[in-house]
């Protein structure tokens, strides 16, 4: 890289420990890492850790890990920290002093009845009474232009006017001296040296305020960009009360972390084109603020999950065997496992569901689905099974004869394959789903396919009788 004097491009993602980890903010790390890498910048992790009875240290590593699953570590060049806000406030307070001896900000020690009483109104912002009164105690406020607009610049949003009449003289530190956020977050962001602020879009409201902060202190604002709500397929606002929306959920179920992070990346933006599948590598140099949609973006899991089930089957049989690990019982056998995997790459679009398409092989009888033993042993049901039973005993073991001895059986009793296969399946797997059945057969070897066929035959009679 050639050293150049403009000042590299510098992003931060600032998230709160007070829960999961969203998808929102995952969402919100991967477009500023984006631009960290595509320019060689800095991916600034900050923790703002300053709520301290919401903030607890497992959540911390909650988004530590679950940034790290999506590709964002400090193993990349790219990443800088984690910092923690609780070690700034030392300069939190010495900004707050500095507004205060420079006269942008003042000591206020009005109640809310306080200005109500004046206003006669609740809902009225701050009436600017302690503006000139000099005092030394109290909560601080920032003084705000009485007149004009303050213009935010957003490469999302455009240009967004914000009349300063309407600014209240807002708050930056209590009155024991502890900053509240909308200070410490710009102070942190000066400190860091961040030049772009990508965060959500409910923190719009914020940014006049800050804008105007940054320019009292006497420092160039970042440029802006605040990128779009997510919602859920009623249109609301994805919320962890309704929706699914911890990143490690999404992780536990077996999603890829790459298909994770393509789908992440469609929310408000898109490669162009109609190409939606698409590596991160390829994604990185085309992603733009730009060209972000300012409209909120529906989060589609069923889109998801789509997305998943075509990462998984591009994976190699490998790589695909590795990723099932986690979710296979360790007694069972991984020699036999690695013979049915192909059949399962094909067909599950979460890892999760590779144990209910393949235990039948592990376990000694199958676990019996009763709705799938009620649909699939109708009447009927108790010839195809003897007959089978009958020709398993000498067929020979191959798919394509298993298929062919089931077929005759079948169409000895007036059934096509696709009905006489039914019982034989819930006999096999336990299940009316599943992998291919002449195949699960065939790995599961004469024997114990004949003993289960044996089995369903002896429960067939004793529930009929
Ligand atoms: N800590 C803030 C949050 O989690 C982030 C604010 C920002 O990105 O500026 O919402």
């Amino acid at each position: 890289m050639t050293e150049t004097h403009e000042p590299a491009l510098r992003v931060r993602f600032a998230p709160s420990p007070t829960g999961m980890f969203h998808v929102g903010g995952a969402r919100s790390a991967l477009f500023n890492w984006a631009l960290a890498e595509q320019s060689g910048g800095r991916f600034v992790l900050r923790i703002e850790d300053t709520d301290a009875a919401r903030n607890r240290p497992e959540w911390t590593e909650g988004i530590i890990s679950a940034l790290a699953w999506i590709g964002i570590h400090g193993d990349s060049p790219y990443f800088e920290g984690p910092y923690f806000q609780s070690a700034y406030e030392e300069q939190h307070r010495a900004a707050v002093a500095k507004l205060i001896a420079d006269g942008r900000a003042y000591h206020c020690t009005c109640t809310r009845d306080d200005v109500k009483a004046r206003t006669g109104s609740e809902h009225q912002g701050y009436d600017g009474f302690c503006r000139d009164r000099g005092l030394s105690e109290g909560a601080v406020r920032f003084r705000t232009p009485d007149e004009g607009v303050t213009v935010v610049d957003d490469l999302v949003r455009g240009r967004v006017e914000f009349p300063n009449q309407a600014m209240e003289d807002f708050v930056i530190a209590r009155s024991d001296g502890s900053p509240l956020f909308v200070l410490a977050n710009v102070v942190d962001d000066m400190e860091m040296r961040i030049t772009q602020v990508v965060r959500a879009e409910e923190h719009l409201s914020n940014t006049p305020k800050q804008q105007l902060l940054w320019e009292a202190l006497g420092a160039t604002p970042p440029v802006w960009a605040h990128i779009p709500v997510i919602v859920n397929e009623k249109r609301q606002k994805l919320s962890k009360r309704r929706d699914k929306v911890a990143l490690e959920s999404y992780r536990d179920e077996g999603y890829l972390p790459e298909a994770m992070v393509n789908y992440l990346m469609l929310l408000g933006w898109g490669p162009g084109g109609d190409r939606e599948i698409m590596p991160w590598s390829e994604m990185v140099p085309l992603f733009k603020l730009s060209d972000v949609n300012p409209s909120p973006a529906f989060f589609d899991v069923k889109k998801l999950r789509a997305f998943n089930g075509e990462y998984i089957r591009a994976l190699s049989p490998e790589l695909f065997i590795a990723r099932c690990e986690p979710y296979l019982d360790p007694s069972w056998g991984r020699e036999t496992f690695a013979k049915v995997a192909p059949l399962a790459q094909t067909r599950i679009s979460l890892l999760s569901e590779i144990r209910d398409n393949v235990d039948f092989l592990f376990l000694e009888e199958p676990v019996f689905d009763q709705a799938s033993w009620d649909k699939a042993m109708k009447p009927g049901a108790e010839e195809i099974l003897a007959g089978y039973l009958d020709r398993l005993e000498t067929v020979s073991f191959d798919p394509e004869s298993l298929k062919t001895a089931l077929e005759e059986v079948g169409a000895a009793h007036g059934l096509k394959l696709g009905k006489a296969q039914a019982p034989v399946r819930v006999a096999i797997t336990g299940r009316t789903v599943g992998l291919p059945l002449f195949e699960s057969i065939e790995v599961l070897g004469r024997e114990r396919a004949i003993d289960r066929l044996r089995t369903a035959l002896t429960k067939l009679t004793a529930t009929a009788s």
